[in-house]
């Protein structure tokens, strides 16, 4: 199931502004409000999707996250009780998103912004490449992940002020963070130039974060990659972002995984191929083979008499592990019949011999009915 696009949904342009989005919200809100339409699962549909796309949209950080990554900004990716992870995917999360857009609709207030009202503002979302081996892949793994970032100053508590002081209301707007100023015939609204737009001031900074509020430090997180994960599976560490300014919400990590290239394996979602050369002799004579497999341990195969280059075997279970799931894929092994290079004397004696032998062309099917169309394709031309 594919989602569609937000800015679709809205049915506006990726640079809309904030305005045009609300009035286009507010618009299509109406149009599919359940009070409106009863009993219709379309509307109830895209009415949730219309609320999903706001909600995202309107929200400066949630809209950058969007504008990166698309919809798996949101998505998660984790198993839902992995140890490292935090506040995954789950229902959970929408119907927060929900209730908070209803009731905004419905004419009540917005909740709160938080204690830092509009002096806070939210960490920067963090981006950490990881590769892992097709074994890791398979198995899962914990990981120590270091992160340079920013973490809330433990000396103010994210304040910015020095402890046993408080931000004071700015003087100079009022606490508004906005000034006027008359020019002529214009008045000039502007951003208080003493606040910086905060509404507060800090006159007494805390020493240790110089009244930002967070520290530039590296973090170390302890990460569960689940089994079965794939190249480009992201997983969102909600929280674990740089820290938020001044008291602001802290954003999100998101580990971006890449599987590296195995020498022996290739994958195919669940399944894993597997290319394996066999001598000429055990081909003809038929055998048995010896195959590793990426849980370590070893599997026989057993090759039949007169095996060909192409002909493919399959190990069921003994494939990858599938995200999520105690089901695996399988292995496939391909034959490839190899011919003997570097003979010895004796062996090219023995090959001659069995060549002159060959009497009718039984042995080789083949190539005898190939070059049998050979010569009937040059006959059909001649005639
Ligand atoms: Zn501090
Ligand atoms: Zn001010």
């Amino acid at each position: 199931m594919s989602k569609r696009d937000y800015y679709d949904v809205l049915g506006v342009g990726k640079s809309a502004s904030a305005d045009e989005m609300k009035k286009a919200y507010r618009k299509l809100a109406m149009k599919y409000h359940p009070d409106r339409n009863p009993d219709d699962k379309t509307a109830e549909q895209k009415f949730k999707e219309l609320n999903e796309a706001y909600e995202v949209l309107k929200d400066d950080q949630k809209r950058a996250a969007y504008d990166r990554f698309g919809h798996a900004a949101f998505e998660g990716g984790g198993p839902g009780g992995g140890g490292g992870f935090h506040g995954f995917g789950g229902a959970g999360g929408f119907s927060d998103i929900f209730e908070e857009m209803f009731g905004e609709f419905m004419g009540g207030g917005r909740r709160g912004g938080g204690a830092g009202g509009r002096s806070s503002t939210r960490g920067a979302d963090l981006r950490y490449n990881m590769e892992v081996t097709l074994e890791e892949a398979f198995s899962g793994k914990k990981s120590s992940v270091h992160v340079p970032t920013s973490v809330t100053c433990e000396t103010c508590d994210g304040s910015g002020a020095k402890p046993g002081t408080q931000p004071k209301t700015c003087g100079t707007c009022g606490g508004a963070g906005r000034v006027r100023a008359q020019q002529g015939f214009f008045t000039i609204e502007r951003t208080c130039p003493t606040c910086n737009g905060q509404g507060k001031v800090i006159s007494d900074p805390c020493t240790a974060c110089g009244g930002a509020g967070r520290v530039r430090r590296d973090k170390t997180l302890e990460v569960t990659i689940p089994a079965g994960v794939e190249d480009g599976t992201r997983i969102r560490l909600a929280g674990e972002g740089e820290a938020g300014l001044r008291g602001g919400p802290p954003g999100d990590l998101y580990i971006f995984l890449s599987v590296a290239p195995h020498r022996l394996f290739q994958r195919e979602g669940a399944n894993i191929q597997c290319r394996v050369p066999i001598p000429m002799t055990t081909a003809a004579l038929g055998g048995a083979i010896e195959v590793p497999s990426i849980d370590g341990s070893r599997a026989k195969v057993t090759i039949p008499a007169g095996t060909q280059t192409g002909t493919q075997f399959r190990l069921r279970g003994k494939g990858m592990s599938v995200l999520r799931s105690s089901a695996r894929g399988d292995m496939f092994i391909q034959a490839v019949v190899e011919t003997p290079v570097n003979m010895t004397k004796r062996q090219k004696e023995l090959l001659e011999e069995f060549a002159k032998a060959e009497g009718d062309d039984s042995s080789s099917p083949e190539s005898h009915g190939f070059f049998k169309k050979v010569k009937e394709f040059f006959e059909d031309l001649t005639d």
